[in-house]
């Protein structure tokens, strides 16, 4: 992998190179004032660094001229797709050329006979799934950021989101795509098919590849048919571990939500009074469940994972009747983002994941920083595959910024020793390529550079990201 030298845009592509692209794709494709190239300069990490030139393609075939520019003069390039990231992937840290995929937008079919559904990779992910519903069919990944993040994007950090533990994250919905690689070549990767074992699964190879790879500009999902209805059930308790136990009991009967949401106590403290339901002061964990399928067997489920609360002591467990009443009990989980500042006006949102029975470790582990009193951690998130979210909140006071780093890098390592994972969803970027050494070991890391020069022998593509030190 080549490293990049950061240049002006002249030195980057030259004005030859810009008339070049121009001529290429029309002048309205091509932005290089400055007010345009401000708007692609960030992600959801708040980090900065300006592109040379942003692209905004119409086509497979603008992405694929425009990279063999990029190619031949070797120009950093980036792929954005709603730059709602949380690890940097977007963020042009060597200028070059920025390519905005949300004009790529159509859905291109939707085949209810074939229980698929073809993209282009700047469709919002909330449109997809709206879409996919009029068949009759669900297209279940989906992250909190479902109404803004593309499907590119989804399909780049291999999104996951509530529904993980019943339906799986991005990853298993993606069945072929069409990609073009940093030469400019246009490949074609998996089948339509709902089953295909023909060869290595390359599709697989580009899911998660962090936009280090090839440009997506077709991509092809797997639809399954949408559950009759679902129904949510809040269980409060007043022992964080009977909260645990209570989401390992109701999976051990067999019982696998659509959803198995987890609320520690600091998260509890900073939501009290934001959301649509009272959280008492006793209140210091909380359950939410989603079941869905038909009215029958939503019935019977919830009256297990009502009497399994209760049997782990839930101080009260709450039924939604109605639509509203749901909506009030998922306002609380949605408040968690805004209402962590109240706790301190920084965040460091980590999204690790360890086994299922090592959740009670990794949180004793969290216990004991906030014991120290000097930095505070908030924690939530999908207890039912042990993705938990790990909020680092500090403030501006002089040594807090430190001691946060800190805490980040105590917890990677616990995350590790516990057989966990550094990212369970937002990916690795450039804010936890630091931390990769920790999880993979030096061959795993050898073979993936090896990928990574195979497809992109001079390092253009998303430079600075995935692997310490590009
Ligand atoms: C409020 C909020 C809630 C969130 N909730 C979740 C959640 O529940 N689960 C979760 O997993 N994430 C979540 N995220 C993180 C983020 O939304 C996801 O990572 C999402 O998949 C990013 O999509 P995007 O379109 O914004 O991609 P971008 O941020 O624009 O890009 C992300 C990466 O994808 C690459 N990329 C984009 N398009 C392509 C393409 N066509 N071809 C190749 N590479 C491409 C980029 O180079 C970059 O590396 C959340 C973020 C926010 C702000």
């Amino acid at each position: 992998m080549k490293l990049f030298k950061r240049k002006t845009r002249e030195e980057a592509l030259g004005r030859k190179g810009v008339s070049e692209l121009v001529r290429l794709l029309g002048k309205d494709k091509v932005l290089t004032e400055i007010e345009d190239r401000l708007c692609y300069s960030y992600d959801g990490t708040k980090q900065k660094a300006l592109p040379d030139i942003v692209i905004r393609p119409k086509t497979t075939s603008d992405v694929s001229a425009t990279l063999k520019v990029a190619d031949k003069q070797r120009i950093p390039v980036y792929s954005r797709g709603a730059g709602t990231g949380l690890s940097g992937g977007a963020v042009p840290l060597h200028g070059g050329i920025i390519f905005d995929l949300k004009g790529m937008n159509k859905i291109v079919n939707i085949c209810p006979e074939d229980f698929t559904a073809t993209v282009e990779p700047g469709v919002v992910t909330k449109h997809l799934q709206d879409e996919v519903t009029r068949h009759g069919l669900f297209y279940p990944p989906d992250p909190s950021s479902a109404a803004f993040s593309t499907i590119g994007g989804n399909v780049a950090e291999c999104a996951g989101g509530i529904t993980g533990l019943k339906y799986g994250v991005t990853r298993d919905y993606i069945l072929a795509m069409e990609i073009v690689l940093p030469d400019g070549s246009v490949i074609n990767t998996g089948r339509k098919t709902l089953r295909s074992v023909t060869g290595y699964d390359l599709t697989r190879l580009f899911v998660g590849s962090e936009g280090t790879l090839g440009i997506f500009t077709k991509i092809t999902v797997k639809l399954i048919p949408k559950p009759e209805r679902v129904d949510t059930l809040a269980a409060f308790f007043g022992e964080r571990d009977d909260a645990i136990d209570a989401a390992d009991l109701v999976v051990e009967n067999t019982i696998v939500p659509r959803t198995l949401e987890f609320m520690d106590h600091m998260t509890i403290s900073a939501v009290r009074g934001f959301g649509g339901i009272t959280l008492d002061d006793n209140v210091k964990a909380l359950l939410l469940i989603d079941i869905d399928g038909t009215g029958e067997n939503i019935k019977h489920d919830l009256s297990i994972v009502e009497r399994v609360c209760k049997e782990k002591n839930a101080l009260k467990v709450k039924v939604a009747e109605t639509e509203k009443e749901r909506n009030a009990i998922w306002s609380v989980r949605r408040s968690i983002s805004p209402a962590l500042y109240n706790i301190a006006n920084h965040k460091i949102n980590e999204d690790v994941c360890v086994p299922r029975s090592k959740i009670k470790e990794l949180l004793q582990k969290v216990d004991k920083i906030n014991e120290k009193q000097e930095v505070y951690v908030a924690s939530f998130g999908h207890i039912g595959d042990g993705n938990i979210h790990v909020n680092i909140m500090y403030t501006d006071e002089p040594g807090q910024g430190e001691i946060a780093e800190r805490v980040v890098q105590s917890v990677m390592e616990e995350v590790v020793t516990l057989g966990g994972t550094i990212s369970g969803e937002h990916g690795i970027g450039n804010k936890k390529s630091q931390f990769m050494e920790l999880e993979i070991s030096p061959q795993e890391l050898s073979i993936m550079k090896k990928f990574k020069d195979f497809f992109d022998p001079k390092g253009i593509m998303n430079p600075g990201k995935l692997f310490p030190s590009t």
